[in-house]
């Protein structure tokens, strides 16, 4: 039974309790004004007015009865209208709870899962497929009282009047398409499900490509890609309109499935009629009344096929929502404050999927070390710096830090003592004060200051149009990488963390830059652990301590001099530098 899937989340149901019951009260008396309001009027107000042996009516009266028309109507809108507007209400209310929900699990969850993931699908769940529940849980909420109500209603009103004329059987003749039509909706909310998966699933392939595709914006103009990505977009879109019309021929069969059904229902009632000499006016009564139950059955029909779209999107949710977190903090934390920064690995395995990126790496880096990770792209460099915020689980071995596993560490506390600074720091669309001090929470201004000129970053900032006020554009786009170098560094100065990672920029800085960058750095890593995943052997001659990586292992530590004379993978890669450079 698919209502059972919906269960854990009429929870969000909850929280708009209120505007829910508004809503399911006014829906009913949409349903009474619509169905009980007009045939009444039909049935006693009106006869009085053509009933003219009891002499002329006073015009006043004629004016009161005439005035019952807009009124059952004025009630009829008011009442649909009120229906919409809470349903509506109840909606967005759900929705932004339920995509609120869905994007703090992205926060929390491991890296490896997201960077599994294509971006744009995972935008596609959390808006498509989010909207898509809230429409369901909505039309449920709405639907699946009014109509049953109305159906349960509808059938007393049937059978009273079949009894009331012709007993019991005429009665059952008069029902018996209501079970029959069960059978459309079963089929065609069978078919649905698949086709609605299928169509999220499109959805998010085309919002995949929409970002990749923008994400790619340079690269698309500089290999004149522009007709192939239009190309290929087409082709993803195309393919989610076939997806999208397979949901229509379905869920639009319904209605008139259900309503040919129906009519098959009243020829037999016709047909019992004839042979036991029903009155016309009980004839005509029954069918108005039986014909009116054929709608909430309908309704109920589409709320099915509603339900199974719902349901193929809870299936999308949920591979989110219901992916374990595997790094959290642990149920005991060790308490720790500021670390002093002595890192070492014993025996550590990591493998991405069957990828095995390191095996059994071992390695000690001493509290202020400078350390250089050295070696052929692909070797584990990024991997190994990357397992000591824990942003992966070592599948084997530990990673401590003064002598405490990072796994036994709450991770706030953990994170709080490493500071990154990646090849292409990221910078939110924000000014650059506020991202600075995404470096430490509650600095001050002079601190904030303090730390951009020791990262060489002041005169620049001073410079632009609003100072530290100016917003640097998405993804600091407004920016030369230069400058996004030292921002990084200067948030690396405001944290002031004894652990610091630095991935060195591939990409060569102008000259002015590179000075300034490098000079930032200098005074940076003073007397801290540094992890340097580097690219540069001007930056690996300084380093106190160099591990060379080769197809994840360790394969020789040391420094400059001595590993340029005993290591030959060493000597290669710095050789081949020197020749490039
Ligand atoms: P390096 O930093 O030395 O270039 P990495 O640590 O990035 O090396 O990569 C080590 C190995 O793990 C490589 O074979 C790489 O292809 C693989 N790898 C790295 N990151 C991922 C990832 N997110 N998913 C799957 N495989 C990965």
């Amino acid at each position: 039974m698919t209502l059972r899937r919906f269960r854990p989340y009429f929870g969000y149901l909850k929280q708009v309790r209120g505007p829910i019951t508004k809503a399911v009260v006014y829906g009913l008396l949409y349903g009474a004004a619509t169905g009980a309001g007009l045939p009444l009027l039909v049935n006693y107000v009106f006869p009085p007015i053509f009933d003219r042996q009891g002499g002329a009516l006073p015009f006043s009266t004629v004016a009161l009865i005439a005035a019952c028309i807009p009124m059952v109507f004025l009630l009829r809108a008011v009442s649909g209208y009120l229906n919409s507007y809470y349903t509506q209400y109840a909606g967005v209310r759900i929705l932004e709870s339920i995509r609120v929900d869905y994007f703090r699990k992205l926060q929390v969850l491991p890296l490896s899962f997201v960077q599994s993931k294509r971006t744009g699908d995972l935008i596609s769940r959390g808006l498509a497929d989010t909207a898509q529940l809230q429409f369901t849980l909505t039309q449920l909420a709405n639907d699946g009282i009014k109509q049953p109500a109305t159906l349960i209603g509808a059938i007393v009103a049937v059978g009273w009047l079949a009894y009331k004329s012709q007993g019991v059987a005429l009665m059952l003749v008069c029902l018996a398409a209501v079970p029959v039509v069960v059978f459309p909706i079963r089929f065609i909310g069978k078919k649905v499900i698949k086709r609605a998966a299928d169509m999220q699933s499109r959805l998010g392939h085309v919002t995949a490509q929409f970002t990749e595709n923008l994400a790619a914006a340079r690269e698309v103009r500089a290999f004149s890609l522009e007709a192939r990505e239009v190309d290929r977009f087409s082709q993803g879109t195309a393919e989610l309109v076939t997806a999208q019309m397979k949901i229509a021929k379905y869920a639009q069969a319904l209605t008139p499935a259900i309503e040919v059904i129906s009519a098959t229902g009243i020829a037999f009632t016709l047909l019992y009629a004839y042979g036991s000499g029903i009155e016309l006016a009980t004839f005509i009564s029954i069918i108005t009344a039986l014909y009116g139950s054929y709608d909430p059955v309908k309704k109920m029909g589409a709320l099915n096929s509603e339900l199974k779209r719902g349901e193929a999107s809870l299936d999308r949710l949920e591979v989110v929502l219901h992916e374990p977190v595997t790094i959290a903090d642990p149920a005991a934390p060790v308490a720790v404050s500021r670390l002093r920064g002595d890192l070492a690995f014993e025996n550590v395995s990591f493998s991405y999927g069957d990828n095995a990126a390191l095996s059994e790496v071992t390695a000690r880096i001493p509290a202020g070390t400078v350390c250089a990770l050295v070696g052929p792209s692909g070797a584990g460099k990024t991997t190994f710096a990357n397992l000591v915020p824990r942003f992966y689980e070592v599948a084997a071995g530990s990673v401590t830090i003064d002598g405490t596993d990072v796994r036994a560490m709450r991770l706030a506390d953990l994170r709080r003592n490493i500071a990154l600074v990646s090849q292409e720091p990221v910078l939110f669309n924000d000014t650059i004060f506020n991202n600075l001090l995404l470096g430490r929470e509650g600095a001050t201004r002079d601190e904030v200051i303090a730390a951009a000129r020791a990262a060489h970053a002041h005169e620049f900032i001073e410079k632009q149009p609003h100072g530290y006020d100016t917003v640097v554009g998405e993804r600091g786009g407004l920016l030369s990488g230069g400058q996004k170098q030292r921002l990084a560094i200067a948030r690396a100065f405001l944290r002031n963390a004894p652990i610091l990672i630095l991935d060195e920029a591939t990409s060569a800085l102008d000259s002015d830059s590179e000075a300034a960058v490098q000079d930032a750095l200098r005074h940076l890593v003073v007397g801290k652990t540094v992890l340097i995943i580097a690219h540069r052997f001007s930056t690996i001659r300084d380093a106190s301590m160099i591990l060379v990586f080769d197809k994840g292992r360790v394969v020789a530590q040391g420094d400059h001099a001595a590993l340029y004379a005993g290591n030959a993978l060493y000597k290669s890669l710095y050789d081949r530098q020197q020749g490039s450079s």
